[in-house]
């Protein structure tokens, strides 16, 4: 039979919602974390520590499809500083919890939020607009802050007893700290759980796809993830930096992709992946390999020396062509990397057309 569970909450695997398990658990509650994974944040494997380091049982809950239809179809109540949809994220998120409580026997959600510690999703008008939205409004309990909030009903009835919740509000993060040392964590991680959509470089690198694409998949975002990132107008590259994006890389190969290697020379395993407006002629993959090459300080140095091209494998499929090109870092294609510039532009573009609609 299923284990029946308290309550279930949101675990991100950062410190506030470790906590937040914590503070319930102290009341000898059974709690159950929920962790979310989407192409832009998620640990997975994590879930092992979260047990033995901290006594947190958790499941994993893949929500990429949707949050990626999310993203391209533009978050109802916007973006944050980068490509983070924070508010629409928290709802998606406690929706989908909230679809679990009966599953797991469980009465009540919480999550690790802190008013007013963050600017976009821990206003407490922007709280309130979630618990409406996502209609757990007398359902979730935020222990680090419930005493700075209203009285929910399984503090009412009797479920979790309100005088052993916590009432933190503010930026300082010292409360959380005497907190995880009260708990003895011998580790103690970010406050959130790491979500790229928060971050500058990988805003930049979303954004370009999203322009390339008009329906990127789960896989799209999770490549543009990965290594050095190139355009030349709608052609895209991913190329590997190191050799754990060249593993990464070639395990991320998909239908239609080109997949590029120097041969004879260490160097960058890369990615030509079609979009919309970009499909690679013969000519754009001979550009695309004579820059890849340009990153193998091996195969450089060789044609420096002897002036011999070198050869690049070009493999789609089952056909794989060796091509023989000059290694160079300018090619006629001008490929380069996305810049965090270009968000802010994107982003008001956007905006118009939907104030526009
Ligand atoms: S930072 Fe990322 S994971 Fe966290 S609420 Fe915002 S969008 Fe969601």
């Amino acid at each position: 039979m299923t284990k029946r569970y308290d309550g279930l909450a949101l675990l991100s695997g950062g410190l506030d919602s470790l906590l937040a398990i914590k503070v319930l658990q102290d009341q000898g509650l059974d709690i159950l974390g929920l962790h979310f994974t989407t192409p832009f944040f998620g640990k997975p494997w994590l879930q092992d520590e979260w047990l033995s380091e901290y006594g947190i049982e958790s499941i994993n809950i893949d929500i990429s499809k949707d949050y990626v239809r999310m993203m391209v179809d533009g978050p109802a109540h916007g973006f944050g500083k980068w490509l983070n949809p924070c508010v629409d994220c928290k709802i998606m998120m406690l929706r989908k919890a909230a679809a679990l409580l009966d599953e797991h026997g469980a009465k009540f959600l919480v999550s690790g939020e802190v008013i007013g510690q963050r600017p976009m999703s821990q206003r407490r008008d922007a709280l309130s607009t979630i618990l409406n939205e996502a209609g757990v409004q007398d359902r979730l309990l935020r222990p680090l802050c419930a005493k700075s909030m209203k009285e929910t009903v399984v503090e009412k009835e009797g479920l979790v007893d309100r005088e052993r919740l916590l009432g933190f509000k503010g930026r300082s993060r010292k409360p959380q700290l005497e907190l995880a040392e009260h708990y003895g964590f011998t580790k103690i991680p970010s406050p959130a759980g790491g979500c790229v959509l928060a971050e500058s470089e990988s805003s930049a690198r979303f954004i370009r796809l999203m322009q390339a694409k008009a329906l990127p998949t789960p896989a799209d975002f999770r490549l543009s993830q990965t290594g050095r990132q190139c355009w030349a107008g709608p052609l895209w590259l991913a190329m590997g930096r190191k050799k754990a994006d060249n593993n990464r890389l070639e395990k991320l190969v998909g239908d239609g992709d080109i997949l590029l290697r120097t041969v004879g020379f260490p160097g960058p395993v890369a990615i030509l992946r079609p979009t919309d407006d970009g499909h690679p002629s013969a000519e754009d993959v001979r550009d695309a390999a004579a820059f890849t090459a340009s990153y193998s300080t091996k195969a450089r140095r060789h044609f420096e020396e002897t002036g011999e091209p070198v050869t690049v494998s070009a493999a789609s499929g089952d056909h794989v062509e060796e091509l023989r090109v000059i290694p160079s870092r300018v090619t006629p294609l001008g490929w380069a990397e996305p810049s965090p510039d270009e968000v802010k532009p994107w982003k008001d573009e956007r905006k118009q057309a939907e104030e526009a609609q």
